[in-house]
Parts: C-alpha cells; sequence; structure tokens
C-alpha cells in the first residue's frame, strides 16, 4: 500500500457488521496485528472503536481513532474519543443518514469534550436507487469548508460499494476539494471477507493516486492531500 502510495494504513479490528453472522473482525488481535503493520511499514493506522470503554485501549494501539457510521450519534462514544483518546485524532464517518448539521454537532461532541482534531468523512448517505450501495454526497465538501476548519476526506469505496466507479469518484472527490481520500484495498477482492465488491487492488490504488496528485496540481493545490488504504 505505501508503495502504491497511500501514507495512513486502515483496518478494522473491531467492525460493525450489519448481521451478527458476518465477520466481526479480529478484535484485540487484530490491534495488535496493526501495530505490528505500522512497525513493518511506517506508516499510521486508523481503526475502528465501537464502544466508549475501549477507546483507551484502541488509542494505545491506533494513530487515529474511527468513528463509523452506524455510531455517528452515539453519544457516549463521542464524548470517550472526546475525553479519553489521548491526543489521537478522530476521523468521524457522516452517518447513513444523517444531515450536516447532525454531522457538525456530532464533531462538536468530541471537541467540546476535549479534542480538537476531528476529521470528517464523507461515505454517502442512503437513498433510494439499489444500483449503488449509497449516494456520494459531494456537495457536503465544498459546504464543509465554508461551515467548519475540519479536513473533510471522501471514501469513495463505501459511498458506491462498487470498485468500478470509485477511480471516477476519487477524481471527483479530489476535484470538490476533499483533503483526502479513503479507499478499500484487497490483495485479491474477490476473496475479500468483508466488502470485496468495493475494494480495489493495489495496482488500482497506485492509478488512483497518481491521478489525483496531477488533478491537484492542476487545481493548484499545495500537494496536502492524504491517502488512506
Ligand atoms: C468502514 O469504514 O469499514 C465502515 C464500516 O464504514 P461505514 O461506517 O462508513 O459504513
Ligand atoms: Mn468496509
Amino acid at each position: 500500500m505505501r508503495a502504491a502510495g497511500a501514507q495512513i494504513l486502515r483496518g478494522g479490528a473491531f467492525k460493525p457488521r450489519t448481521s451478527p453472522y458476518q465477520f466481526q473482525g479480529l478484535g484485540l488481535e487484530g490491534l495488535r496485528l496493526l501495530a505490528e503493520a505500522r512497525e513493518m511499514t511506517g506508516m499510521p493506522v486508523i481503526t475502528e472503536v465501537m464502544e466508549p470503554e475501549l477507546v483507551e485501549t484502541v488509542a494505545e494501539y491506533a494513530d487515529i481513532l474511527q468513528i463509523g457510521s452506524r455510531n455517528m450519534q452515539n453519544f457516549p462514544l463521542l464524548l470517550a474519543a472526546g475525553r479519553h483518546s489521548q491526543g489521537r485524532p478522530v476521523m468521524l464517518k457522516r452517518g447513513l443518514a444523517a444531515t450536516i448539521d447532525e454531522w457538525l454537532l456530532a464533531a462538536e461532541y468530541v471537541v467540546a469534550a476535549g479534542n480538537p482534531n476531528v476529521i470528517l468523512c464523507e461515505r454517502g448517505i442512503r437513498s433510494f436507487d439499489p444500483q449503488t450501495r449509497n449516494v456520494l454526497d459531494l456537495c457536503c465538501v465544498p459546504l464543509l469548508h465554508e461551515l467548519t476548519h475540519l479536513p473533510v476526506i471522501v471514501d469513495p469505496s463505501h459511498a458506491t460499494g462498487r470498485r468500478e466507479l470509485v477511480p471516477t469518484m476519487s477524481r471527483a472527490a479530489i476535484a470538490a476539494g476533499a483533503e483526502g481520500l479513503i479507499l478499500e484495498v484487497h490483495p485479491n477482492p474477490n476473496s475479500a471477507l468483508c466488502d470485496g465488491r468495493q475494494s480495489i487492488t493495489g495496482e488500482e490504488l497506485q492509478g488512483i493516486v497518481r491521478e489525483a496528485r496531477l488533478l491537484e496540481q492542476l487545481l493548484g493545490g499545495k500537494g496536502s492531500i492524504s491517502y488512506v488504504a
């Protein structure tokens, strides 16, 4: 992933799955593997935390804490991420059907509880058309830049649910002014335990990062876009 241009490595150790019969993640063992991956690659890691009681533990292993869509309004979790994340930034994903104001107020919980370092992640909102997993709301990127100083990153993988749409929507996200992309990658997407349909390969990641950098230059950016795989 690093060779392909990723700067931050993301993996889910505790996974909020819709069905209790789906792969639930490896838990603590997953955190240890992530720490090992950081050791080997020098890349910072990001992973999801689902329970307030686990914020401290996850912060010991991860460089950035993810709060997922399903927990965007889990207020005890937001408060714990504000109070106990030991200086780790929090990436707050937009709720499945959250308005921008609800999302910003959720971020405010983390900030008001003591952690000013919140990254907003647009991952698509729920709508009526099953052709895509969600609808990627790119309007929110320039709008959030009007409303807040917080960085905004875009997750075209969960937004579209289809790997063939990910390169185009990555370009669109950068063009809309996103400060980063979070892309689901797997060496063999068809055998992924989770979300294979939206996962791209390392080679495809390389292409997306190359294009995004060119696009950023064209738009006069400062070369500060982050790539999370
Ligand atoms: C994820 O990032 O793996 C995830 C579960 O995404 P979301 O919370 O956006 O559904
Ligand atoms: Mn996923």
